[in-house]
């Protein structure tokens, strides 16, 4: 993927007090109108012509953009392996990154960074915009400006925030625990079984117990290796076994990830149970994940998730499907089943409770 670089202190003719990278990658954030009234992304290296508040933050920016910038619906894991390799390649330059993103799949992109970067110590905030920088009441200007704070934010040499995360309308969420819950009004995320790491008034106020903080031995390490070869099997009251038997034969598939109902149930069909079983027995990982944004998989609970629990099918807890599908494409990129099997229902990025 190709991307052109620009970096300019802000803070000129001072010093900067911080250096940030921005990753524009695309979305509506970075859209302006052409002479014919089009919105087309605009050259983002004049940020600071859209945004000339940006000289009171006093930063040292580095604005990475896409050569394409894209909608979010076309980003997939070759554009998380960029965005992962520019971090890792930058990270000793720069104090914090933040990641210019479509609203659409940032749940997931937020996901997977949080796999494939791991011992991070600096901040990653991911934003984006419902309404483009070039409209007067767009939410773009301050999700970035905040989050250029966050990602500079130090106290005593170690960043607040070392965590890959999402701001948005005036939260800061862990990136692994978010979802897309919204797509008119500005309020566009939610981690609704995580609290979120600030919120941002007058001042921004970090919820400090509820950051991750690394060991001090903590090195970054960056996994980039995926495999893809995954569904999801979405259950609805009705699903036929055609239907559930063309998932789980999918060519190739090597993990699915099996969304249920409440705290992870399934209908007791014996169909259902016996096509679940062969599948598992052919060495697919197959994973409980609940349709509920809210609470978490316990198998075994009910009746209805008892069959699921003896067969092997593994409980995800409270993570999301964003969380499951990335964290298992990263998996299945490094490791074989029984690992997978080990791995994939223990929090590796704070993804979810134990
Ligand atoms: N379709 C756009 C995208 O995800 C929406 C947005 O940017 O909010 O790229």
């Amino acid at each position: 993927m190709s991307y052109k670089k620009v970096s300019f202190n802000t803070a000129l003719p001072d010093k900067p007090r911080s250096r940030v990278m921005i990753i524009y990658t695309g979305g509506t954030f970075g859209m302006a109108t052409d002479s014919q009234g089009v919105l087309i992304p605009f050259d983002f290296s004049l940020i600071l012509e859209h945004l000339p508040t940006l000289r009171n933050l006093f930063l040292e920016l580095t604005v990475i953009s896409f050569d394409q910038p894209i909608d979010s619906s076309n980003v997939g894991p070759p554009h998380w392996q960029t965005m992962a390799q520019i971090i890792y390649d930058n990270f000793n330059e720069q104090d914090g990154f933040v990641i210019l993103h479509g609203t659409d799949t940032m749940a997931f992109t937020a996901s997977a960074l949080s796999f494939m970067l791991s011992g991070l110590t600096k901040p990653v905030i991911l934003t984006g915009a419902q309404l483009s920088i070039s409209e007067p009441r767009s939410d773009a200007r301050e999700n970035l400006i905040t989050s250029l704070e966050i990602a500079s934010a130090y106290k005593n040499g170690k960043a607040l925030v070392p965590e890959v995360c999402i701001y948005f309308d005036y939260s800061l969420l862990r990136g692994s625990r978010t979802k897309k819950v919204e797509s008119m009004h500005f309020d566009a995320f939610e981690s609704g079984n995580y609290p979120p790491l600030a919120k941002a008034g007058v001042k921004i106020d970090y919820n400090y117990p509820a950051i991750h903080q690394p060991r001090n031995e903590e090195k970054l390490t960056l996994l980039t290796k995926m495999d893809s070869r995954i569904s999801i099997l979405k259950l609805f009251p009705g699903i036929n076994q055609e239907t559930v038997a063309a998932i789980l034969n999918t060519p190739n598939v090597r993990a699915i990830v099996l969304e249920t109902f409440g705290s992870g149930n399934a209908p007791s069909a014996k169909w259902l149970i016996d096509e679940l079983k062969a599948a598992i027995e052919r060495g697919i990982v197959i994973l409980n994940i609940s349709q509920c944004p809210g609470g978490m998989v316990i198998q075994g609970k009910y009746d209805t998730s008892r069959a699921l629990k003896e067969i092997g099918v593994i409980g995800g807890a409270d993570m999301t499907s964003e969380a499951a599908v990335t964290k298992l494409m990263i998996l299945l990129g490094q490791y074989r089943s029984e690992k997978i099997k080990d791995l994939v229902d223990q929090s590796l990025a704070g993804e979810l409770s134990q």
